[in-house]
């Protein structure tokens, strides 16, 4: 006789102290919770390790946890799935995208690649698994330069996905980099015109951007850097106000490691919340707490398109240490 499998219990209910649930369902599945600076202020304060795209994905290369759920955008927790093919990674929404790497598809940088044999290519760690398969080395926005500068000044580069950080890494290094055309919509939202507004009105502030912002909002910036970069620049400088140039979302931690400081967020081009990454927000306490409870959603990888993205990856983790 034919049995079906039963299907399996999805639990939706919420419980009302969220922070001990979560903390009590880590403990049963040895999880990890990673999270990016970008992530809600409850998020970043249940992580167990906050970061940016390079801190994670050391943190995902070394972790011991059976589990990792991953508090940020898709392309991150793949990184993490890429690293630990054995292991069960989560992503709270799976909707939780990113326009930077939607805007490499791979059949059209496939393409791109092939009209520049003699190029290696660097891909920013914002690309998809398939996009890092078809990439010769992953850099982030705290190595980027680092890692042009080690290649020789003979061997030709296509930089992937994002060109303002390409262009910016360009100026930076002196090298000649062939650009794929991308960009995310949440650095490309910076008013020129309305951060200079806001020095204007606090002339004893600092511009701190991240290098994803467009030239006119990088020449204002008194530093550039990546998140885990500007965190640690406005937590060392003597100036106590800031305007900053990024997702948010680091704020809270900038604000968590210097309550004396004031931190501005600097303003989109029209009066929304543009400069807040819609793909992370997505995210949220319940759904961190739902998916750690019912082991879904779950990134999975076809093998083959994995193991190519893997050599990238391991690059990048070797040119940086
Ligand atoms: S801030 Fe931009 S690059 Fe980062 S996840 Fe959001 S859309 Fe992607």
């Amino acid at each position: 006789m034919f049995t079906a499998t039963p299907p399996r219990k999805i639990e939706n209910n919420i419980p009302d102290d969220l922070f001990s649930a979560i903390a009590l369902l880590k403990e049963e599945l040895n999880a990890v919770i990673l999270a990016h600076y970008y992530q809600e202020g409850d998020i970043q304060d249940i992580a167990d390790y906050i970061g940016d795209s390079l801190g994670l994905s050391q943190q995902a290369a070394n972790t011991s946890a059976d589990v990792i759920l991953f508090a940020g955008v898709h392309f991150m927790a793949e990184t993490a799935k890429i690293l630990n093919p054995d292991k069960l990674v989560l992503l709270p929404d799976l909707e939780a995208g990113c326009s930077l790497a939607d805007s490499c598809p791979p059949d059209a940088f496939a393409q791109f690649k092939a009209q520049h044999p003699d190029h290696i290519v660097i891909s920013y760690i914002n690309c998809t698994a398939e996009i890092k398969a078809l990439s010769d080395i992953i850099c982030t926005s705290s190595n980027a330069v680092s890692i042009v500068n080690q290649i020789p000044p003979e061997q030709k580069i296509i930089f992937a996905p994002d060109k303002n950080l390409g262009r910016y890494v360009s100026e930076q290094t002196g090298r000649d980099l062939v650009l794929w055309d991308g960009s995310c919509i949440v650095h490309e939202t910076f008013s020129e015109k309305r951060i200079v507004e806001l020095k204007v009105q606090n002339p004893d502030a600092q511009i701190l951007a991240h290098p994803e912002c467009e030239t006119p909002v990088l020449r204002h910036a008194d530093y550039i850097g990546s998140t885990t970069a500007l965190l640690k620049y406005s937590q060392g400088s003597e100036c106590d106000k800031f305007i900053i140039a990024t997702e948010p979302g680091i704020i809270h931690q900038m604000q968590k490691q210097a309550p004396h400081k004031v931190f501005i967020p600097a303003p989109s081009t029209s009066n929304c919340n543009c400069n807040e990454c819609p793909y992370m927000r997505l995210n949220t306490l319940e759904k961190v707490y739902l998916a750690l409870k019912n082991k879904t959603p779950e990134i999975i990888i076809p093998e083959p398109t994995r193991s190519k993205a893997l050599k990238p990856i391991q690059r990048m983790l070797e040119m940086s240490k």
